[in-house]
């Protein structure tokens, strides 16, 4: 069910208009801007209904720090007021309402807007998840990927923090294709997502699918070796899934691992070290397939076989 916020002072418009949502959504009532504040950030709420006049911080007000917290920029806000003069509702959807509703309200009325805002809602949300998520293995696209890497070379730059860069490439994946066919092919890609993905869930992990049978993973706050030694547990995952290869080239699906992890500074550049992670990967397909090969901005080299 659909979460609704409503903040408004009178605790008796709030419950009226409760009551009105009550049997389609999953209503929270809150008589204070600033409560609604601390609400609105906790909370995943699809829409906010809000009072324009109360003590202390206004409507407007509230819409404006709502509008300043990122997470909140996307959540849809009414504006519900007695004032039904045309500043107030220029006012109001100049500062980013999606809508106004005045007082006193029919409830027929408010269901119909209010249904309208959701359905809009629920339909960004949808465009904008398949637009971030790869449709075979549901993890975050090549699109997602480009928007997040430079993103979090600068966290790690401004937090002075180690960044690994990780390239998979599932091994002779062409001849799987070949031997088994395409759909076969696509649901090894899936289950080889799904093993990689379910080991690098922290916060300050990333993963993605970079194109065709290839990954890429990124981590933040780690060192050279754990990130190098947790990267051969999740090559150890995908080859225990025992999925049949075609037995002339192995027994298992595998996949490869090229890795680099440094401590990037300002003015280095995102691309040339994935370039290295790429380098590193192509070692490891030389060397014989299934294994990581790992570097480092002090030179270091770790080879797993
Ligand atoms: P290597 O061990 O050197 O990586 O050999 P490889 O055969 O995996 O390498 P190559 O890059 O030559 O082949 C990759 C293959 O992956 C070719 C292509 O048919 C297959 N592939 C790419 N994307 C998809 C996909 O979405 N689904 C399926 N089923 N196959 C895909
Ligand atoms: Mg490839
Ligand atoms: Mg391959």
């Amino acid at each position: 069910m659909e979460r609704i916020l409503i903040i408004d002072d009178s605790a008796v418009q709030a419950r009226f208009l409760k009551s009105i949502l009550d049997q389609d959504y999953d209503v929270t009532a809150i008589n204070t801007a600033e409560e609604g504040l601390e609400q609105a950030k906790n909370g995943a709420y699809s829409l906010i209904l809000l009072d324009v006049i109360m003590p202390g911080m206004d409507g407007f007000e509230l819409l404006k720090r709502l509008q300043e917290e990122v997470l909140l920029q996307r959540t849809p806000v009414i504006l519900i007021t007695s004032l039904s003069d045309i500043e107030h509702e220029e006012q109001g959807l100049t500062l980013g309402a999606v809508d106004y509703i005045t007082k006193p309200f029919h409830p027929v009325i408010v269901r119909a807007r209010v249904n309208t805002h959701i359905k809009l809602y629920q339909y960004r949300t949808q465009i904008e998840r398949e637009a971030t998520v790869d449709q075979l293995t549901g993890v975050p696209n090549r699109r997602r990927y480009d928007a997040v890497s430079g993103k979090r070379w600068q966290d790690a730059i401004r937090l002075g923090v180690p960044f690994s860069i990780c390239m998979f490439d599932i091994d002779k994946f062409k001849v799987y294709n070949d031997t088994f066919g395409h759909p076969a092919g696509d649901k090894v890609i899936s289950a080889v997502a799904g093993a990689a993905s379910s080991m690098l869930r922290r916060g300050t992990d990333f993963f993605a699918r970079y194109g065709g049978e290839e990954f890429v993973a990124l981590i933040l706050g780690g060192d050279a070796k754990s990130d190098f030694e947790h990267m051969q547990r999740v090559r150890q995952a995908v080859e225990d899934l025992h999925i049949p290869h075609n037995p002339e080239v192995f027994q298992w699906v595998s996949i490869s691992i090229g890795g680099i992890t440094v401590r990037p500074k300002l003015g280095d550049v995102y691309s040339n070290y994935l370039k290295m992670a790429d380098t590193m990967l192509y070692d490891a397909k030389r060397f014989g397939r299934n294994q990581v090969v790992w570097t480092s901005d002090k030179m270091e080299q770790w080879r797993e076989k």
